[in-house]
């Protein structure tokens, strides 16, 4: 098959869809892979270790889309890359359609196959990539929160850890999964007071047996998380209902039981935010405020530490690339059923029925 890896052209996007020890893989085993000029150079590979590995370098991104039967990237194409995309093409990305409706009707309009990362399921109901840039945005997110209770950035002018005769920030993430888990830990670590809601009685039974003495449970409720945020400093809203959009647990009310200063980080904002207040942001502008409360919703996170997320990514994704290479779609699908669940759209139709749903459209 030929393989096309384009240049991420989202704002602050510096991760690459694969590798030089993915391209590797592919061409020994006879495919064809086409790679931009400077696609990897932001996650630290520049084209040289392509071109070591058998990968042809195109200068544009639209001599990437032209030649690919299959292009694999990280974030779902944006406008200027709707007119590229064609008829039959296999796209493999992360795509988040349920919260985009120009981009789902670009993509049906284009008649591509679209295949999307978050939506390849196990039997367990895990999500094997998404799972990986949750181990990343999680960690990040409480970083990110550190940073911006500090003064200077905007917050309160809280350390998380306290000090000795001064307590600790308080912490509540909201979503216990992989994200809130790996954000909880961070926090923990840096020791802060933390609690974790979920809805997930068997998950918060499951945190309540691993957790660090300073990570507390608590079942999500409207009621107990308006008990929770006026001594809370930093809220990190980490839910999901896979393929749909996320509920608003936050609303724009409870932003005044909150004490100024105090810090919401989004991490749901790729499915449309989990707080009432919540926009997507950006690296280069990731904060605003509403009520006093500072909002950090950026949409993209891992994208900071592209190094640790391309190499994290790819672990992930090549498995699978390489099935989707060798059989095709079809044939790929037809024999793994996690793969299957990952298409969205395909000949220009939604297969996947929470995307079908969020526009009321037919599937
Ligand atoms: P996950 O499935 O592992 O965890 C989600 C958790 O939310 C589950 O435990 C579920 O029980 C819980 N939940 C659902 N409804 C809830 C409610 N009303 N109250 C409390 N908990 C509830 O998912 P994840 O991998 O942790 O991802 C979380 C979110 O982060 C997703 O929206 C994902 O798309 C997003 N994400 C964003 C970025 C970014 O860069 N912004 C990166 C990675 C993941």
């Amino acid at each position: 098959m030929i393989v096309g890896i384009p240049k991420e052209i989202k704002n602050n996007e510096n991760r690459v869809g694969m590798t030089p020890a993915g391209v590797n893989e592919l061409v020994r085993r006879g495919h064809t892979v086409y790679v931009q000029k400077d696609a990897g150079a932001n996650s630290g590979f520049p084209d040289e270790h392509y071109e070591r590995v058998g990968a042809h370098i195109l200068p544009t991104i639209a001599d990437v889309y032209a030649k690919a039967e299959m292009i694999v990237k990280v974030k779902e194409p944006i406008e200027p890359e709707y007119p590229l995309i064609r008829k039959g093409q296999l796209l493999f990305t992360y795509f988040h359609f349920a919260c985009d409706r120009k981009l789902t009707d670009a993509m049906l309009a284009s008649g591509a196959t679209c295949l999307a990362y978050e939506t390849v399921e196990l039997k367990d109901h895990s999500l094997p990539l998404l799972i990986p840039m949750s181990e990343v945005a999680g960690r990040m997110a409480t970083q990110e929160g550190a940073r911006f209770l500090e003064r200077p950035q905007g917050g309160k002018g809280k350390l998380m850890g306290g000090v000795p005769g001064v307590k600790p920030a308080k912490v509540l993430v909201i979503g216990g999964g992989v994200v809130g888990y790996a954000a909880a830990c961070v926090a923990a670590g840096m020791g802060a007071d933390v609690t974790i809601t979920d809805l997930s009685l068997a998950r918060l039974r499951y945190i309540d047996e691993v957790r660090p003495a300073n990570i507390k449970t608590l079942y999500s409720s409207e009621f107990n998380i308006r008990a929770e945020l006026p001594t809370t400093d930093l809220v990190i809203g980490a839910v999901l209902i896979p393929g749909a959009k996320a509920p608003h647990l936050i609303t724009r009310d409870m932003l005044g039981l909150m004490e100024k200063g105090s810090v919401l980080v989004d991490v749901a904002i790729d499915q449309g935010g989990c707080f009432e207040t919540s926009h997507p942001t950006t690296h280069s502008d990731p904060v605003y405020e509403v009520d006093g409360i500072l909002h950090y919703c950026v949409a993209n996170i891992p994208g900071a530490v592209s190094s640790t997320s391309t190499l994290v990514l790819t672990n992930a994704t090549l498995p699978y690339a390489i099935k989707l290479a060798d059989k095709g779609w079809e044939k790929a699908c037809a024999e793994d059923e996690a793969l299957y669940k990952g298409l969205n759209v395909v000949d220009g139709k939604i297969v996947y029925p929470a995307v079908a749903e969020a526009f009321g459209l037919p599937c």
